[in-house]
């Protein structure tokens, strides 16, 4: 309980508000901001006044109500969506915005979305156009594709193809590909909610070319493959390969579609990542229509991308469901930007900021470590601070398996308990993202820009100061 006269020492609202410092805030910021900032701060120091091991006298209470409120106003008036520095060390982070855009594409987003645009216009015939014609061609050169179509995310464009090819038939499915991604994307749900009657078959660890042959009945209207993304399966296993499924499908006369997920555009194996096979790849095998993202290993904004022959994806592109589906111009903006830079592999890889994430050596992650742990310390912390060896996951359900060698910095204070480092930087200007391990913040250099190394080394060290006052 706060005793009275702790209470009594505590300013009140009106008095701040004439303050020297609260009038200056008021010149700069609505009242209505300011008063709501000070309720808030007074509110705080009421419940604190109990916790005082020393009572603070009147004026010490005022300083410190007083010094708190700015902080309190910058959090009202920014943006409840703020850039964040990701030092979790998962490339594809869907909770943390997925793929950041390449400079090119932001540039294209501000130059066609401050004004108009000839989003839909075709500029040499003077008539209108789809939108989709600033990407389709590109698509199609990028991935061999007959027919290109891009909707809102992956999970929309299954659920397109599906309602388009299947809605009252039945789709073939091995029991190892009923995969889950992200929580609200399962395919027995988009199935059902597409119209589309499942049918399962083989088991969920094996599968066989004759299981789906067995299946296939007056009423399938596809062969569905998924690839599982966020999972592996070990030991005894065996799928169906997607060129083997195309021939049966090709017998039978039913169309096959793959749910390719990651977007790759570029082969990654050659570059030390495998199991990343891109859309070229996958549509070589011979599929008819083939799914993906396009803000995972692709690296653009969100958006689902329909790839495939042109009489199973041409028809998509007047299903009713596309306009409900549709991508805005800032996507396409976007979009077009990064698979320009894909145009060119090395561009690509050297532009397109998850592909440089992915495959940046070791030796330079390890190098922009060094660099941190030098600027925290030059700011005379008393953290400790160590370069230890990890593993950043490619994330975003792409990759499961795959680790790549990362530097990371554990980062401890002999006094402030590790979770309250991680929260501090949590709720810093820019938070930071980071993991807690073994009694340690871990702060993984790979998916930290160069550039944001110096805010970084402020932020770590301003999380480390104040041991004596634990919040
Ligand atoms: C990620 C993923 C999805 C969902 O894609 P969104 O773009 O998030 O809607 C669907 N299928 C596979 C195989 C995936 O990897």
């Amino acid at each position: 309980m706060p005793d009275s006269r702790g209470l009594r020492s505590l300013p009140s609202v009106a008095s701040l508000l004439a303050s020297d410092a609260a009038r200056a805030l008021l010149r700069s910021h609505p009242r209505a901001v300011v008063v709501d900032a000070l309720r808030e701060v007074v509110g705080a120091a009421r419940a604190a006044v109990g916790e005082e091991r020393v009572p603070l006298s009147r004026e010490a209470w005022i300083d410190r109500i007083l010094s708190m409120l700015p902080g309190e106003i910058a959090s009202r008036e920014s943006l409840p969506m703020r850039r964040v520095i990701n030092a979790a060390g998962i490339v594809v982070h869907t909770n943390l915005g997925r793929a950041p855009l390449p400079g090119e594409a932001l540039a294209a987003v501000l130059d066609t979305a401050r004004g108009y645009s000839n989003l839909e216009f075709d500029l040499a015939a003077g008539e209108r156009s789809s939108r989709l014609s600033h990407v389709e061609g590109m698509l199609r050169a990028l991935t061999g594709a007959e027919c290109a179509h891009v909707v809102n995310n992956n999970a929309a464009a299954v659920l397109l193809c599906l309602a388009g090819h299947a809605r009252g038939r039945e789709v073939i499915v091995s029991r190892g590909e009923l995969v889950e991604i992200g929580g609200s994307f399962r395919i027995p749900d988009i199935m059902a909610e597409s119209g589309a009657r499942l049918v399962e078959v083989g088991t969920t660890n094996r599968t066989r070319l004759s299981d789906y042959e067995n299946a296939v009945t007056g009423q399938t209207a596809l062969l569905l493959k998924v690839h599982p993304s966020n999972f592996s399966v070990h030991g005894f296993t065996g799928e169906v390969r997607t060129a083997d499924l195309a021939r049966l499908g090709e017998r039978a006369g039913i169309p096959v579609m793959e749910d390719q997920g990651s977007g790759a555009l570029i082969d990654l194996a050659p570059h030390g990542i495998p199991g990343a096979v891109s859309l070229r790849q996958v549509l070589s095998a011979g599929p008819g229509i083939v799914t993906a993202s396009g803000d995972k290993l692709l690296g653009g904004p969100q958006a689902g991308i329909i790839l495939g022959k042109e009489d199973l994806v041409a028809p998509l592109t007047k299903h009713p469901l596309s306009r409900a589906l549709r991508v805005d111009k800032m996507c396409l903006a976007a979009l077009s930007a990064v698979l320009r830079l894909h145009a060119d592999e090395r561009r690509a890889r050297d532009r397109v900021p998850v592909l440089r994430m992915l495959l940046e050596p070791e030796e330079r992650v390890r190098a922009r470590a060094r660099r941190l742990v030098r600027a925290i310390r030059a700011s005379g912390s008393e953290l400790s601070l160590a370069i230890e060896r990890g593993g950043t996951s490619p994330g975003g359900g792409a990759l499961p398996d795959i680790f790549l060698p990362t530097a990371r910095v554990a980062v401890s204070h002999p006094r402030i308990p590790e979770a309250v480092l991680e929260e501090r930087l949590r709720r810093g200007t820019p938070p930071v993202v980071a993991r807690v391990g073994k009694g340690k913040v871990l702060l993984d250099l790979r998916t930290v820009r160069d550039d944001e190394v110096p805010e970084l080394a402020a932020a770590v060290s301003a999380a480390g100061k104040n041991a004596g006052k634990i919040d």
